[in-house]
């Protein structure tokens, strides 16, 4: 990935990082595809799965037994009380009729009729022992109902306790699953993110870089965005945590890298002139000369001044004299531009 100064090969390049990108964007749709898919591998438990079946049963057909009652008994009370009031209407007119006939009897007081009032007493008085009985009737259905009503309720009050019991152990049935799905997750995301570190320190500068950065991008988008909307309450630490230990090992690799690059810089520098150039790659010394720094040391300097032949900073030469026809040329060019002779001592040609 040298950053090189053929118009093509940066061309390439960028192509190179579309093709990473559209890599990273196909595996995350897979990924988001496999990770939403996961649940499904849990089963859904319901709450009378885990109730106490051996005590609630009994308790259950108790409360369907007393409901039926309840209806049966309603209906029945409906009955009762309409022949109570038919009983209540036939005695009151009953009682009317009599005490008219009694006015009239008092007006005429004829012996004779005697007999006609012990009849009609007597019809009165069973009149007042029919309403009597669908009173009792009336009462005997109102304590049946009542009974049935308190029956359902003693038996539901019981049912209650059992699936509050239950409701607490689904709870906890379903924080395990919960857990149990965070780890699938887990055990899906987290290897990513150890396949890409792997990636990344030994194949990131490879001719298949394209890949290993699509595949990097990938592993870090679904363990940090991706795995986001599952997370259980816990689930931050974790992802912050891994966060924490991703930060700490990519910024210890920079810093052993800034060391390393700062150690083989100073070894570089002591080294002669002519060796130096040699040791430099063309392209990346075209690149630092483009950006006005020295080559060598990766310093600023006035390449346009015709004072300047050697680096101020690190002594390297940047620019000589060709071997044929004496012109000042770049120390870097491999040909003198006004005679192309081909230089001795040019980047690469050791
Ligand atoms: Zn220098
Ligand atoms: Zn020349």
């Amino acid at each position: 990935m040298s950053k090189s100064r053929r118009l093509s090969e940066q061309w390439f390049g960028r192509g190179l990082w579309l093709v990473a990108l559209a890599f990273a964007a196909c595996l995350v749709g897979f990924g988001s595809l496999l990770i939403e898919d996961l649940p499904q591998v849990e089963r859904q438990v319901q709450r009378d799965e885990l109730i106490d079946a051996s005590a609630a049963k009994p308790l259950r057909s108790v409360i369907d037994e007393a409901r039926r009652t309840e209806t049966a008994s309603a209906e029945a009370l409906d009955q009762a009380s309409l022949k109570l009031q038919a009983a209540q209407k036939a005695y009151a007119n009953a009682r009317d009729a009599f005490a008219n006939w009694l006015e009239t009897r008092k007006a005429t007081n004829l012996p004779s009729q005697d007999n006609e009032l012990i009849a009609r007493t007597t019809a009165l008085d069973a009149l007042k022992a029919a309403q009597g009985d669908a009173q009792r009737r009336v009462d005997a259905q109102n304590q049946v109902t009542l009974d049935a009503q308190q029956a359902e309720q003693a038996a539901q009050d019981k049912l209650n306790i059992l699936e509050t019991e239950a409701d607490r152990r689904l709870e906890a049935v379903n924080s395990e699953a919960e857990l149990r799905v965070f780890g699938y997750r887990l055990a899906l995301t987290l290897p990513l993110l150890g396949i890409a570190g792997w990636l990344f320190k030994t194949k990131r500068k490879s001719s298949w870089w394209p890949f290993t950065w699509g595949f990097i991008f990938f592993a870090l988008y679904t363990f940090f965005v991706e795995l986001v909307p599952y997370l259980p309450s816990y689930g931050g630490y974790v992802q912050y945590g891994v966060g924490l230990v991703v930060t700490v090992l990519v910024g210890r690799g920079v810093i052993v890298a800034l060391n390393g690059y700062l150690a083989r810089q100073k070894l570089a520098e002591e080294q002669p002139d002519t060796l130096r150039r040699n040791e430099l790659d063309y392209d990346t010394a075209l690149t630092r000369l483009a950006k006005n720094v020295c080559p060598g040391c990766e310093r600023p300097v006035d390449l346009k001044s015709d004072l300047i032949e050697f680096c101020p900073h690190c002594g390297i030469g940047l620019f000589n004299r060709c071997e044929r026809c004496e012109t000042r040329k770049s120390a870097f060019s491999p040909f003198c531009q006004t005679c192309g002779t081909r230089a001795v001592a040019a980047p690469g040609s050791a």
